[in-house]
């Protein structure tokens, strides 16, 4: 991963946001790290910052064809926050068809939007470096991307185009001047997502801003500014026109935060939690969002939690999980994990039962399960104690179908695996039985009952 060096992003005060159960108390702690405060400290902070090598090759040709050619969006953006970012984007007055015509390997990735995709190093060093040309969105048609884009010469008009003041900075490396093109500083310092320009026009014109702005919220630990937040309650409507696998992606990246409670209070302070999620109890919603917090930071773990007060309607959480577009496997662990007969897990205290139930779910989910139905630290003792030595699982048991074939009588097909099932309900019940001695006398009765 290429990265800045320093300490990770500053705390900020709470500011609050548009509705109530948002408003409630996420506390930040102060850390040491230092977001610039004015454009002379954030010139410092960019020139120390650890540019990769290759980006700064294909910004120095543009910059010595006579463009001007800026680093632009969450490069800059986690650069000032003194976080690491992945991707380095070069925005240019250059048209596409001079960048094109600057670099030995190009690829016109985008380039009716401007964007063109040059191919740098060699090796272990190759690197695609996207460059889009300064432009202006026409008129947004379809929620999500403008009909028609105008190439400019201005860098001013590109960053009016950007989705969030922190996301309008740019920085030229080559005469080392920064924009801040609408009070981003005072934001990044503030820990604020704020719109650039009119919100509400900004949110009709592509739904996945709304996505972008609680994402953006829980992974910068940030707050939502109020009006951006009523904006994207007034423009909730937009989201339907955004691919499900737009705002999957926005969903997963906002959960993997360290505290996703930052996204999450926004998601329902928004609106967009229902539209998103299945509808819940704001006390449950509370409860879930601070578990959540808690939980390691596996997102689809903690999509199940969040799914989880809803565990007995299968169908529509279903439906949920079926409209994310997750992948299979995450689809089947959200579905494994929110089964309702895990909730007994907390509860129950007889060593049979619990071993019903972590050998229905599988020793493997177990430690998952736990953390979806939180179960507290002394069951978790009892249930360790119910399963230690056991057999939860065919496998586990004294003998195999091999030696029911061989020693009792036993032959392949369905019945036999019938009665392996039965034969570990048996050890379950009572984990004693576990001996070759009494399966295979079992086994022989069970065989002869089911010839008869
Ligand atoms: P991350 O890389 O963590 O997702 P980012 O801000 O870098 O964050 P990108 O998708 O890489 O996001 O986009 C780069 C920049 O392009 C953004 O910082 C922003 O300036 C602009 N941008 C991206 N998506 C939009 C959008 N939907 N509307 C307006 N501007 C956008
Ligand atoms: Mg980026």
């Amino acid at each position: 991963m290429l990265g800045v060096a320093g300490p990770i992003c500053p705390a900020r005060a709470w500011r609050g946001s548009c509705s109530d159960a948002y408003r409630s108390s996420v506390t930040r702690v102060p850390g040491p790290f230092q977001t610039p405060r004015t454009a002379t400290q954030a010139r410092d902070r960019l020139r120390r910052a650890t540019i990769p090598p290759e980006v700064l090759e294909v910004g120095r040709t543009l910059h010595d064809a006579g463009h001007e050619s800026v680093l632009v969006g969450g490069a800059v953006r986690d650069c000032l926050r003194g976080a690491p970012h992945d991707d380095w984007d070069l925005a240019t007055s250059a048209r596409p068809e001079e960048v094109v015509g600057l670099f030995r390997r190009t690829i016109p990735t985008g380039i009716a939007h401007g964007t063109v995709t040059v191919m740098t190093g060699r090796g272990e060093r190759r690197l695609a470096v996207e460059v889009t040309t300064f432009r202006g969105d026409g008129e947004y048609v379809d929620g999500r991307r403008p009909r028609s884009v105008r190439f400019l010469r201005d860098l001013g008009q590109d960053l009016a185009r950007r989705d969030f003041t922190i996301n309008a900075f740019a920085w030229d490396p080559f005469t080392e001047r920064f924009t801040d093109g609408f009070g981003g500083l005072a934001d990044l310092r503030d820990g604020l997502v704020r719109a650039v320009g009119d919100p509400t026009e900004r949110f009709r014109e592509d739904g996945l801003r709304a996505m972008r702005a609680v994402r953006f919220c829980a992974v910068m630990e940030f707050s939502l500014d109020p009006a951006t937040c009523s904006a994207i309650t007034e423009a909730l409507g937009v989201l339907d026109k955004v691919s499900r696998e737009r705002i999957r992606t926005e969903l997963m990246k906002l959960l993997g935060a360290r505290r996703p409670g930052y996204g999450l209070r926004p998601l329902a302070g928004t609106g967009l939690w229902s539209r998103v999620l299945m509808r819940l109890e704001e006390e449950q919603r509370e409860a879930a969002i601070q578990h959540i917090d808690a939980l390691r930071s596996d997102a689809v773990l903690r999509l199940a939690r969040l799914l989880w007060p809803r565990r007995r309607d299968a169908t529509e959480l279903l439906s949920v999980v079926v409209a994310l577009k997750l992948s299979r496997a995450d689809q089947r662990r959200v579905t494994e994990l929110t089964r309702p007969y895990i909730a007994a897990l907390a509860e129950v205290g007889e060593p049979a039962e619990l071993r019903r139930i972590v050998a229905r779910l599988g020793a493997g989910q177990l430690p998952d399960a736990l953390d979806v139905a939180e179960v507290g630290a002394a069951q978790r003792m009892v249930i360790a104690e119910a399963c230690d030595g056991s057999a939860l699982n065919a496998k586990d048991l004294a003998i195999g179908a091999r030696d029911l074939i061989d020693r009792a009588g036993a032959e392949a097909g369905p019945r036999l695996g019938q009665t392996l099932r039965t034969l570990l309900a048996e050890v379950i019940e009572d984990p004693r039985r576990n001996t070759a001695r009494y399966l295979l006398k079992r086994g022989q009765e069970l065989i002869a009952r089911s010839t008869d």
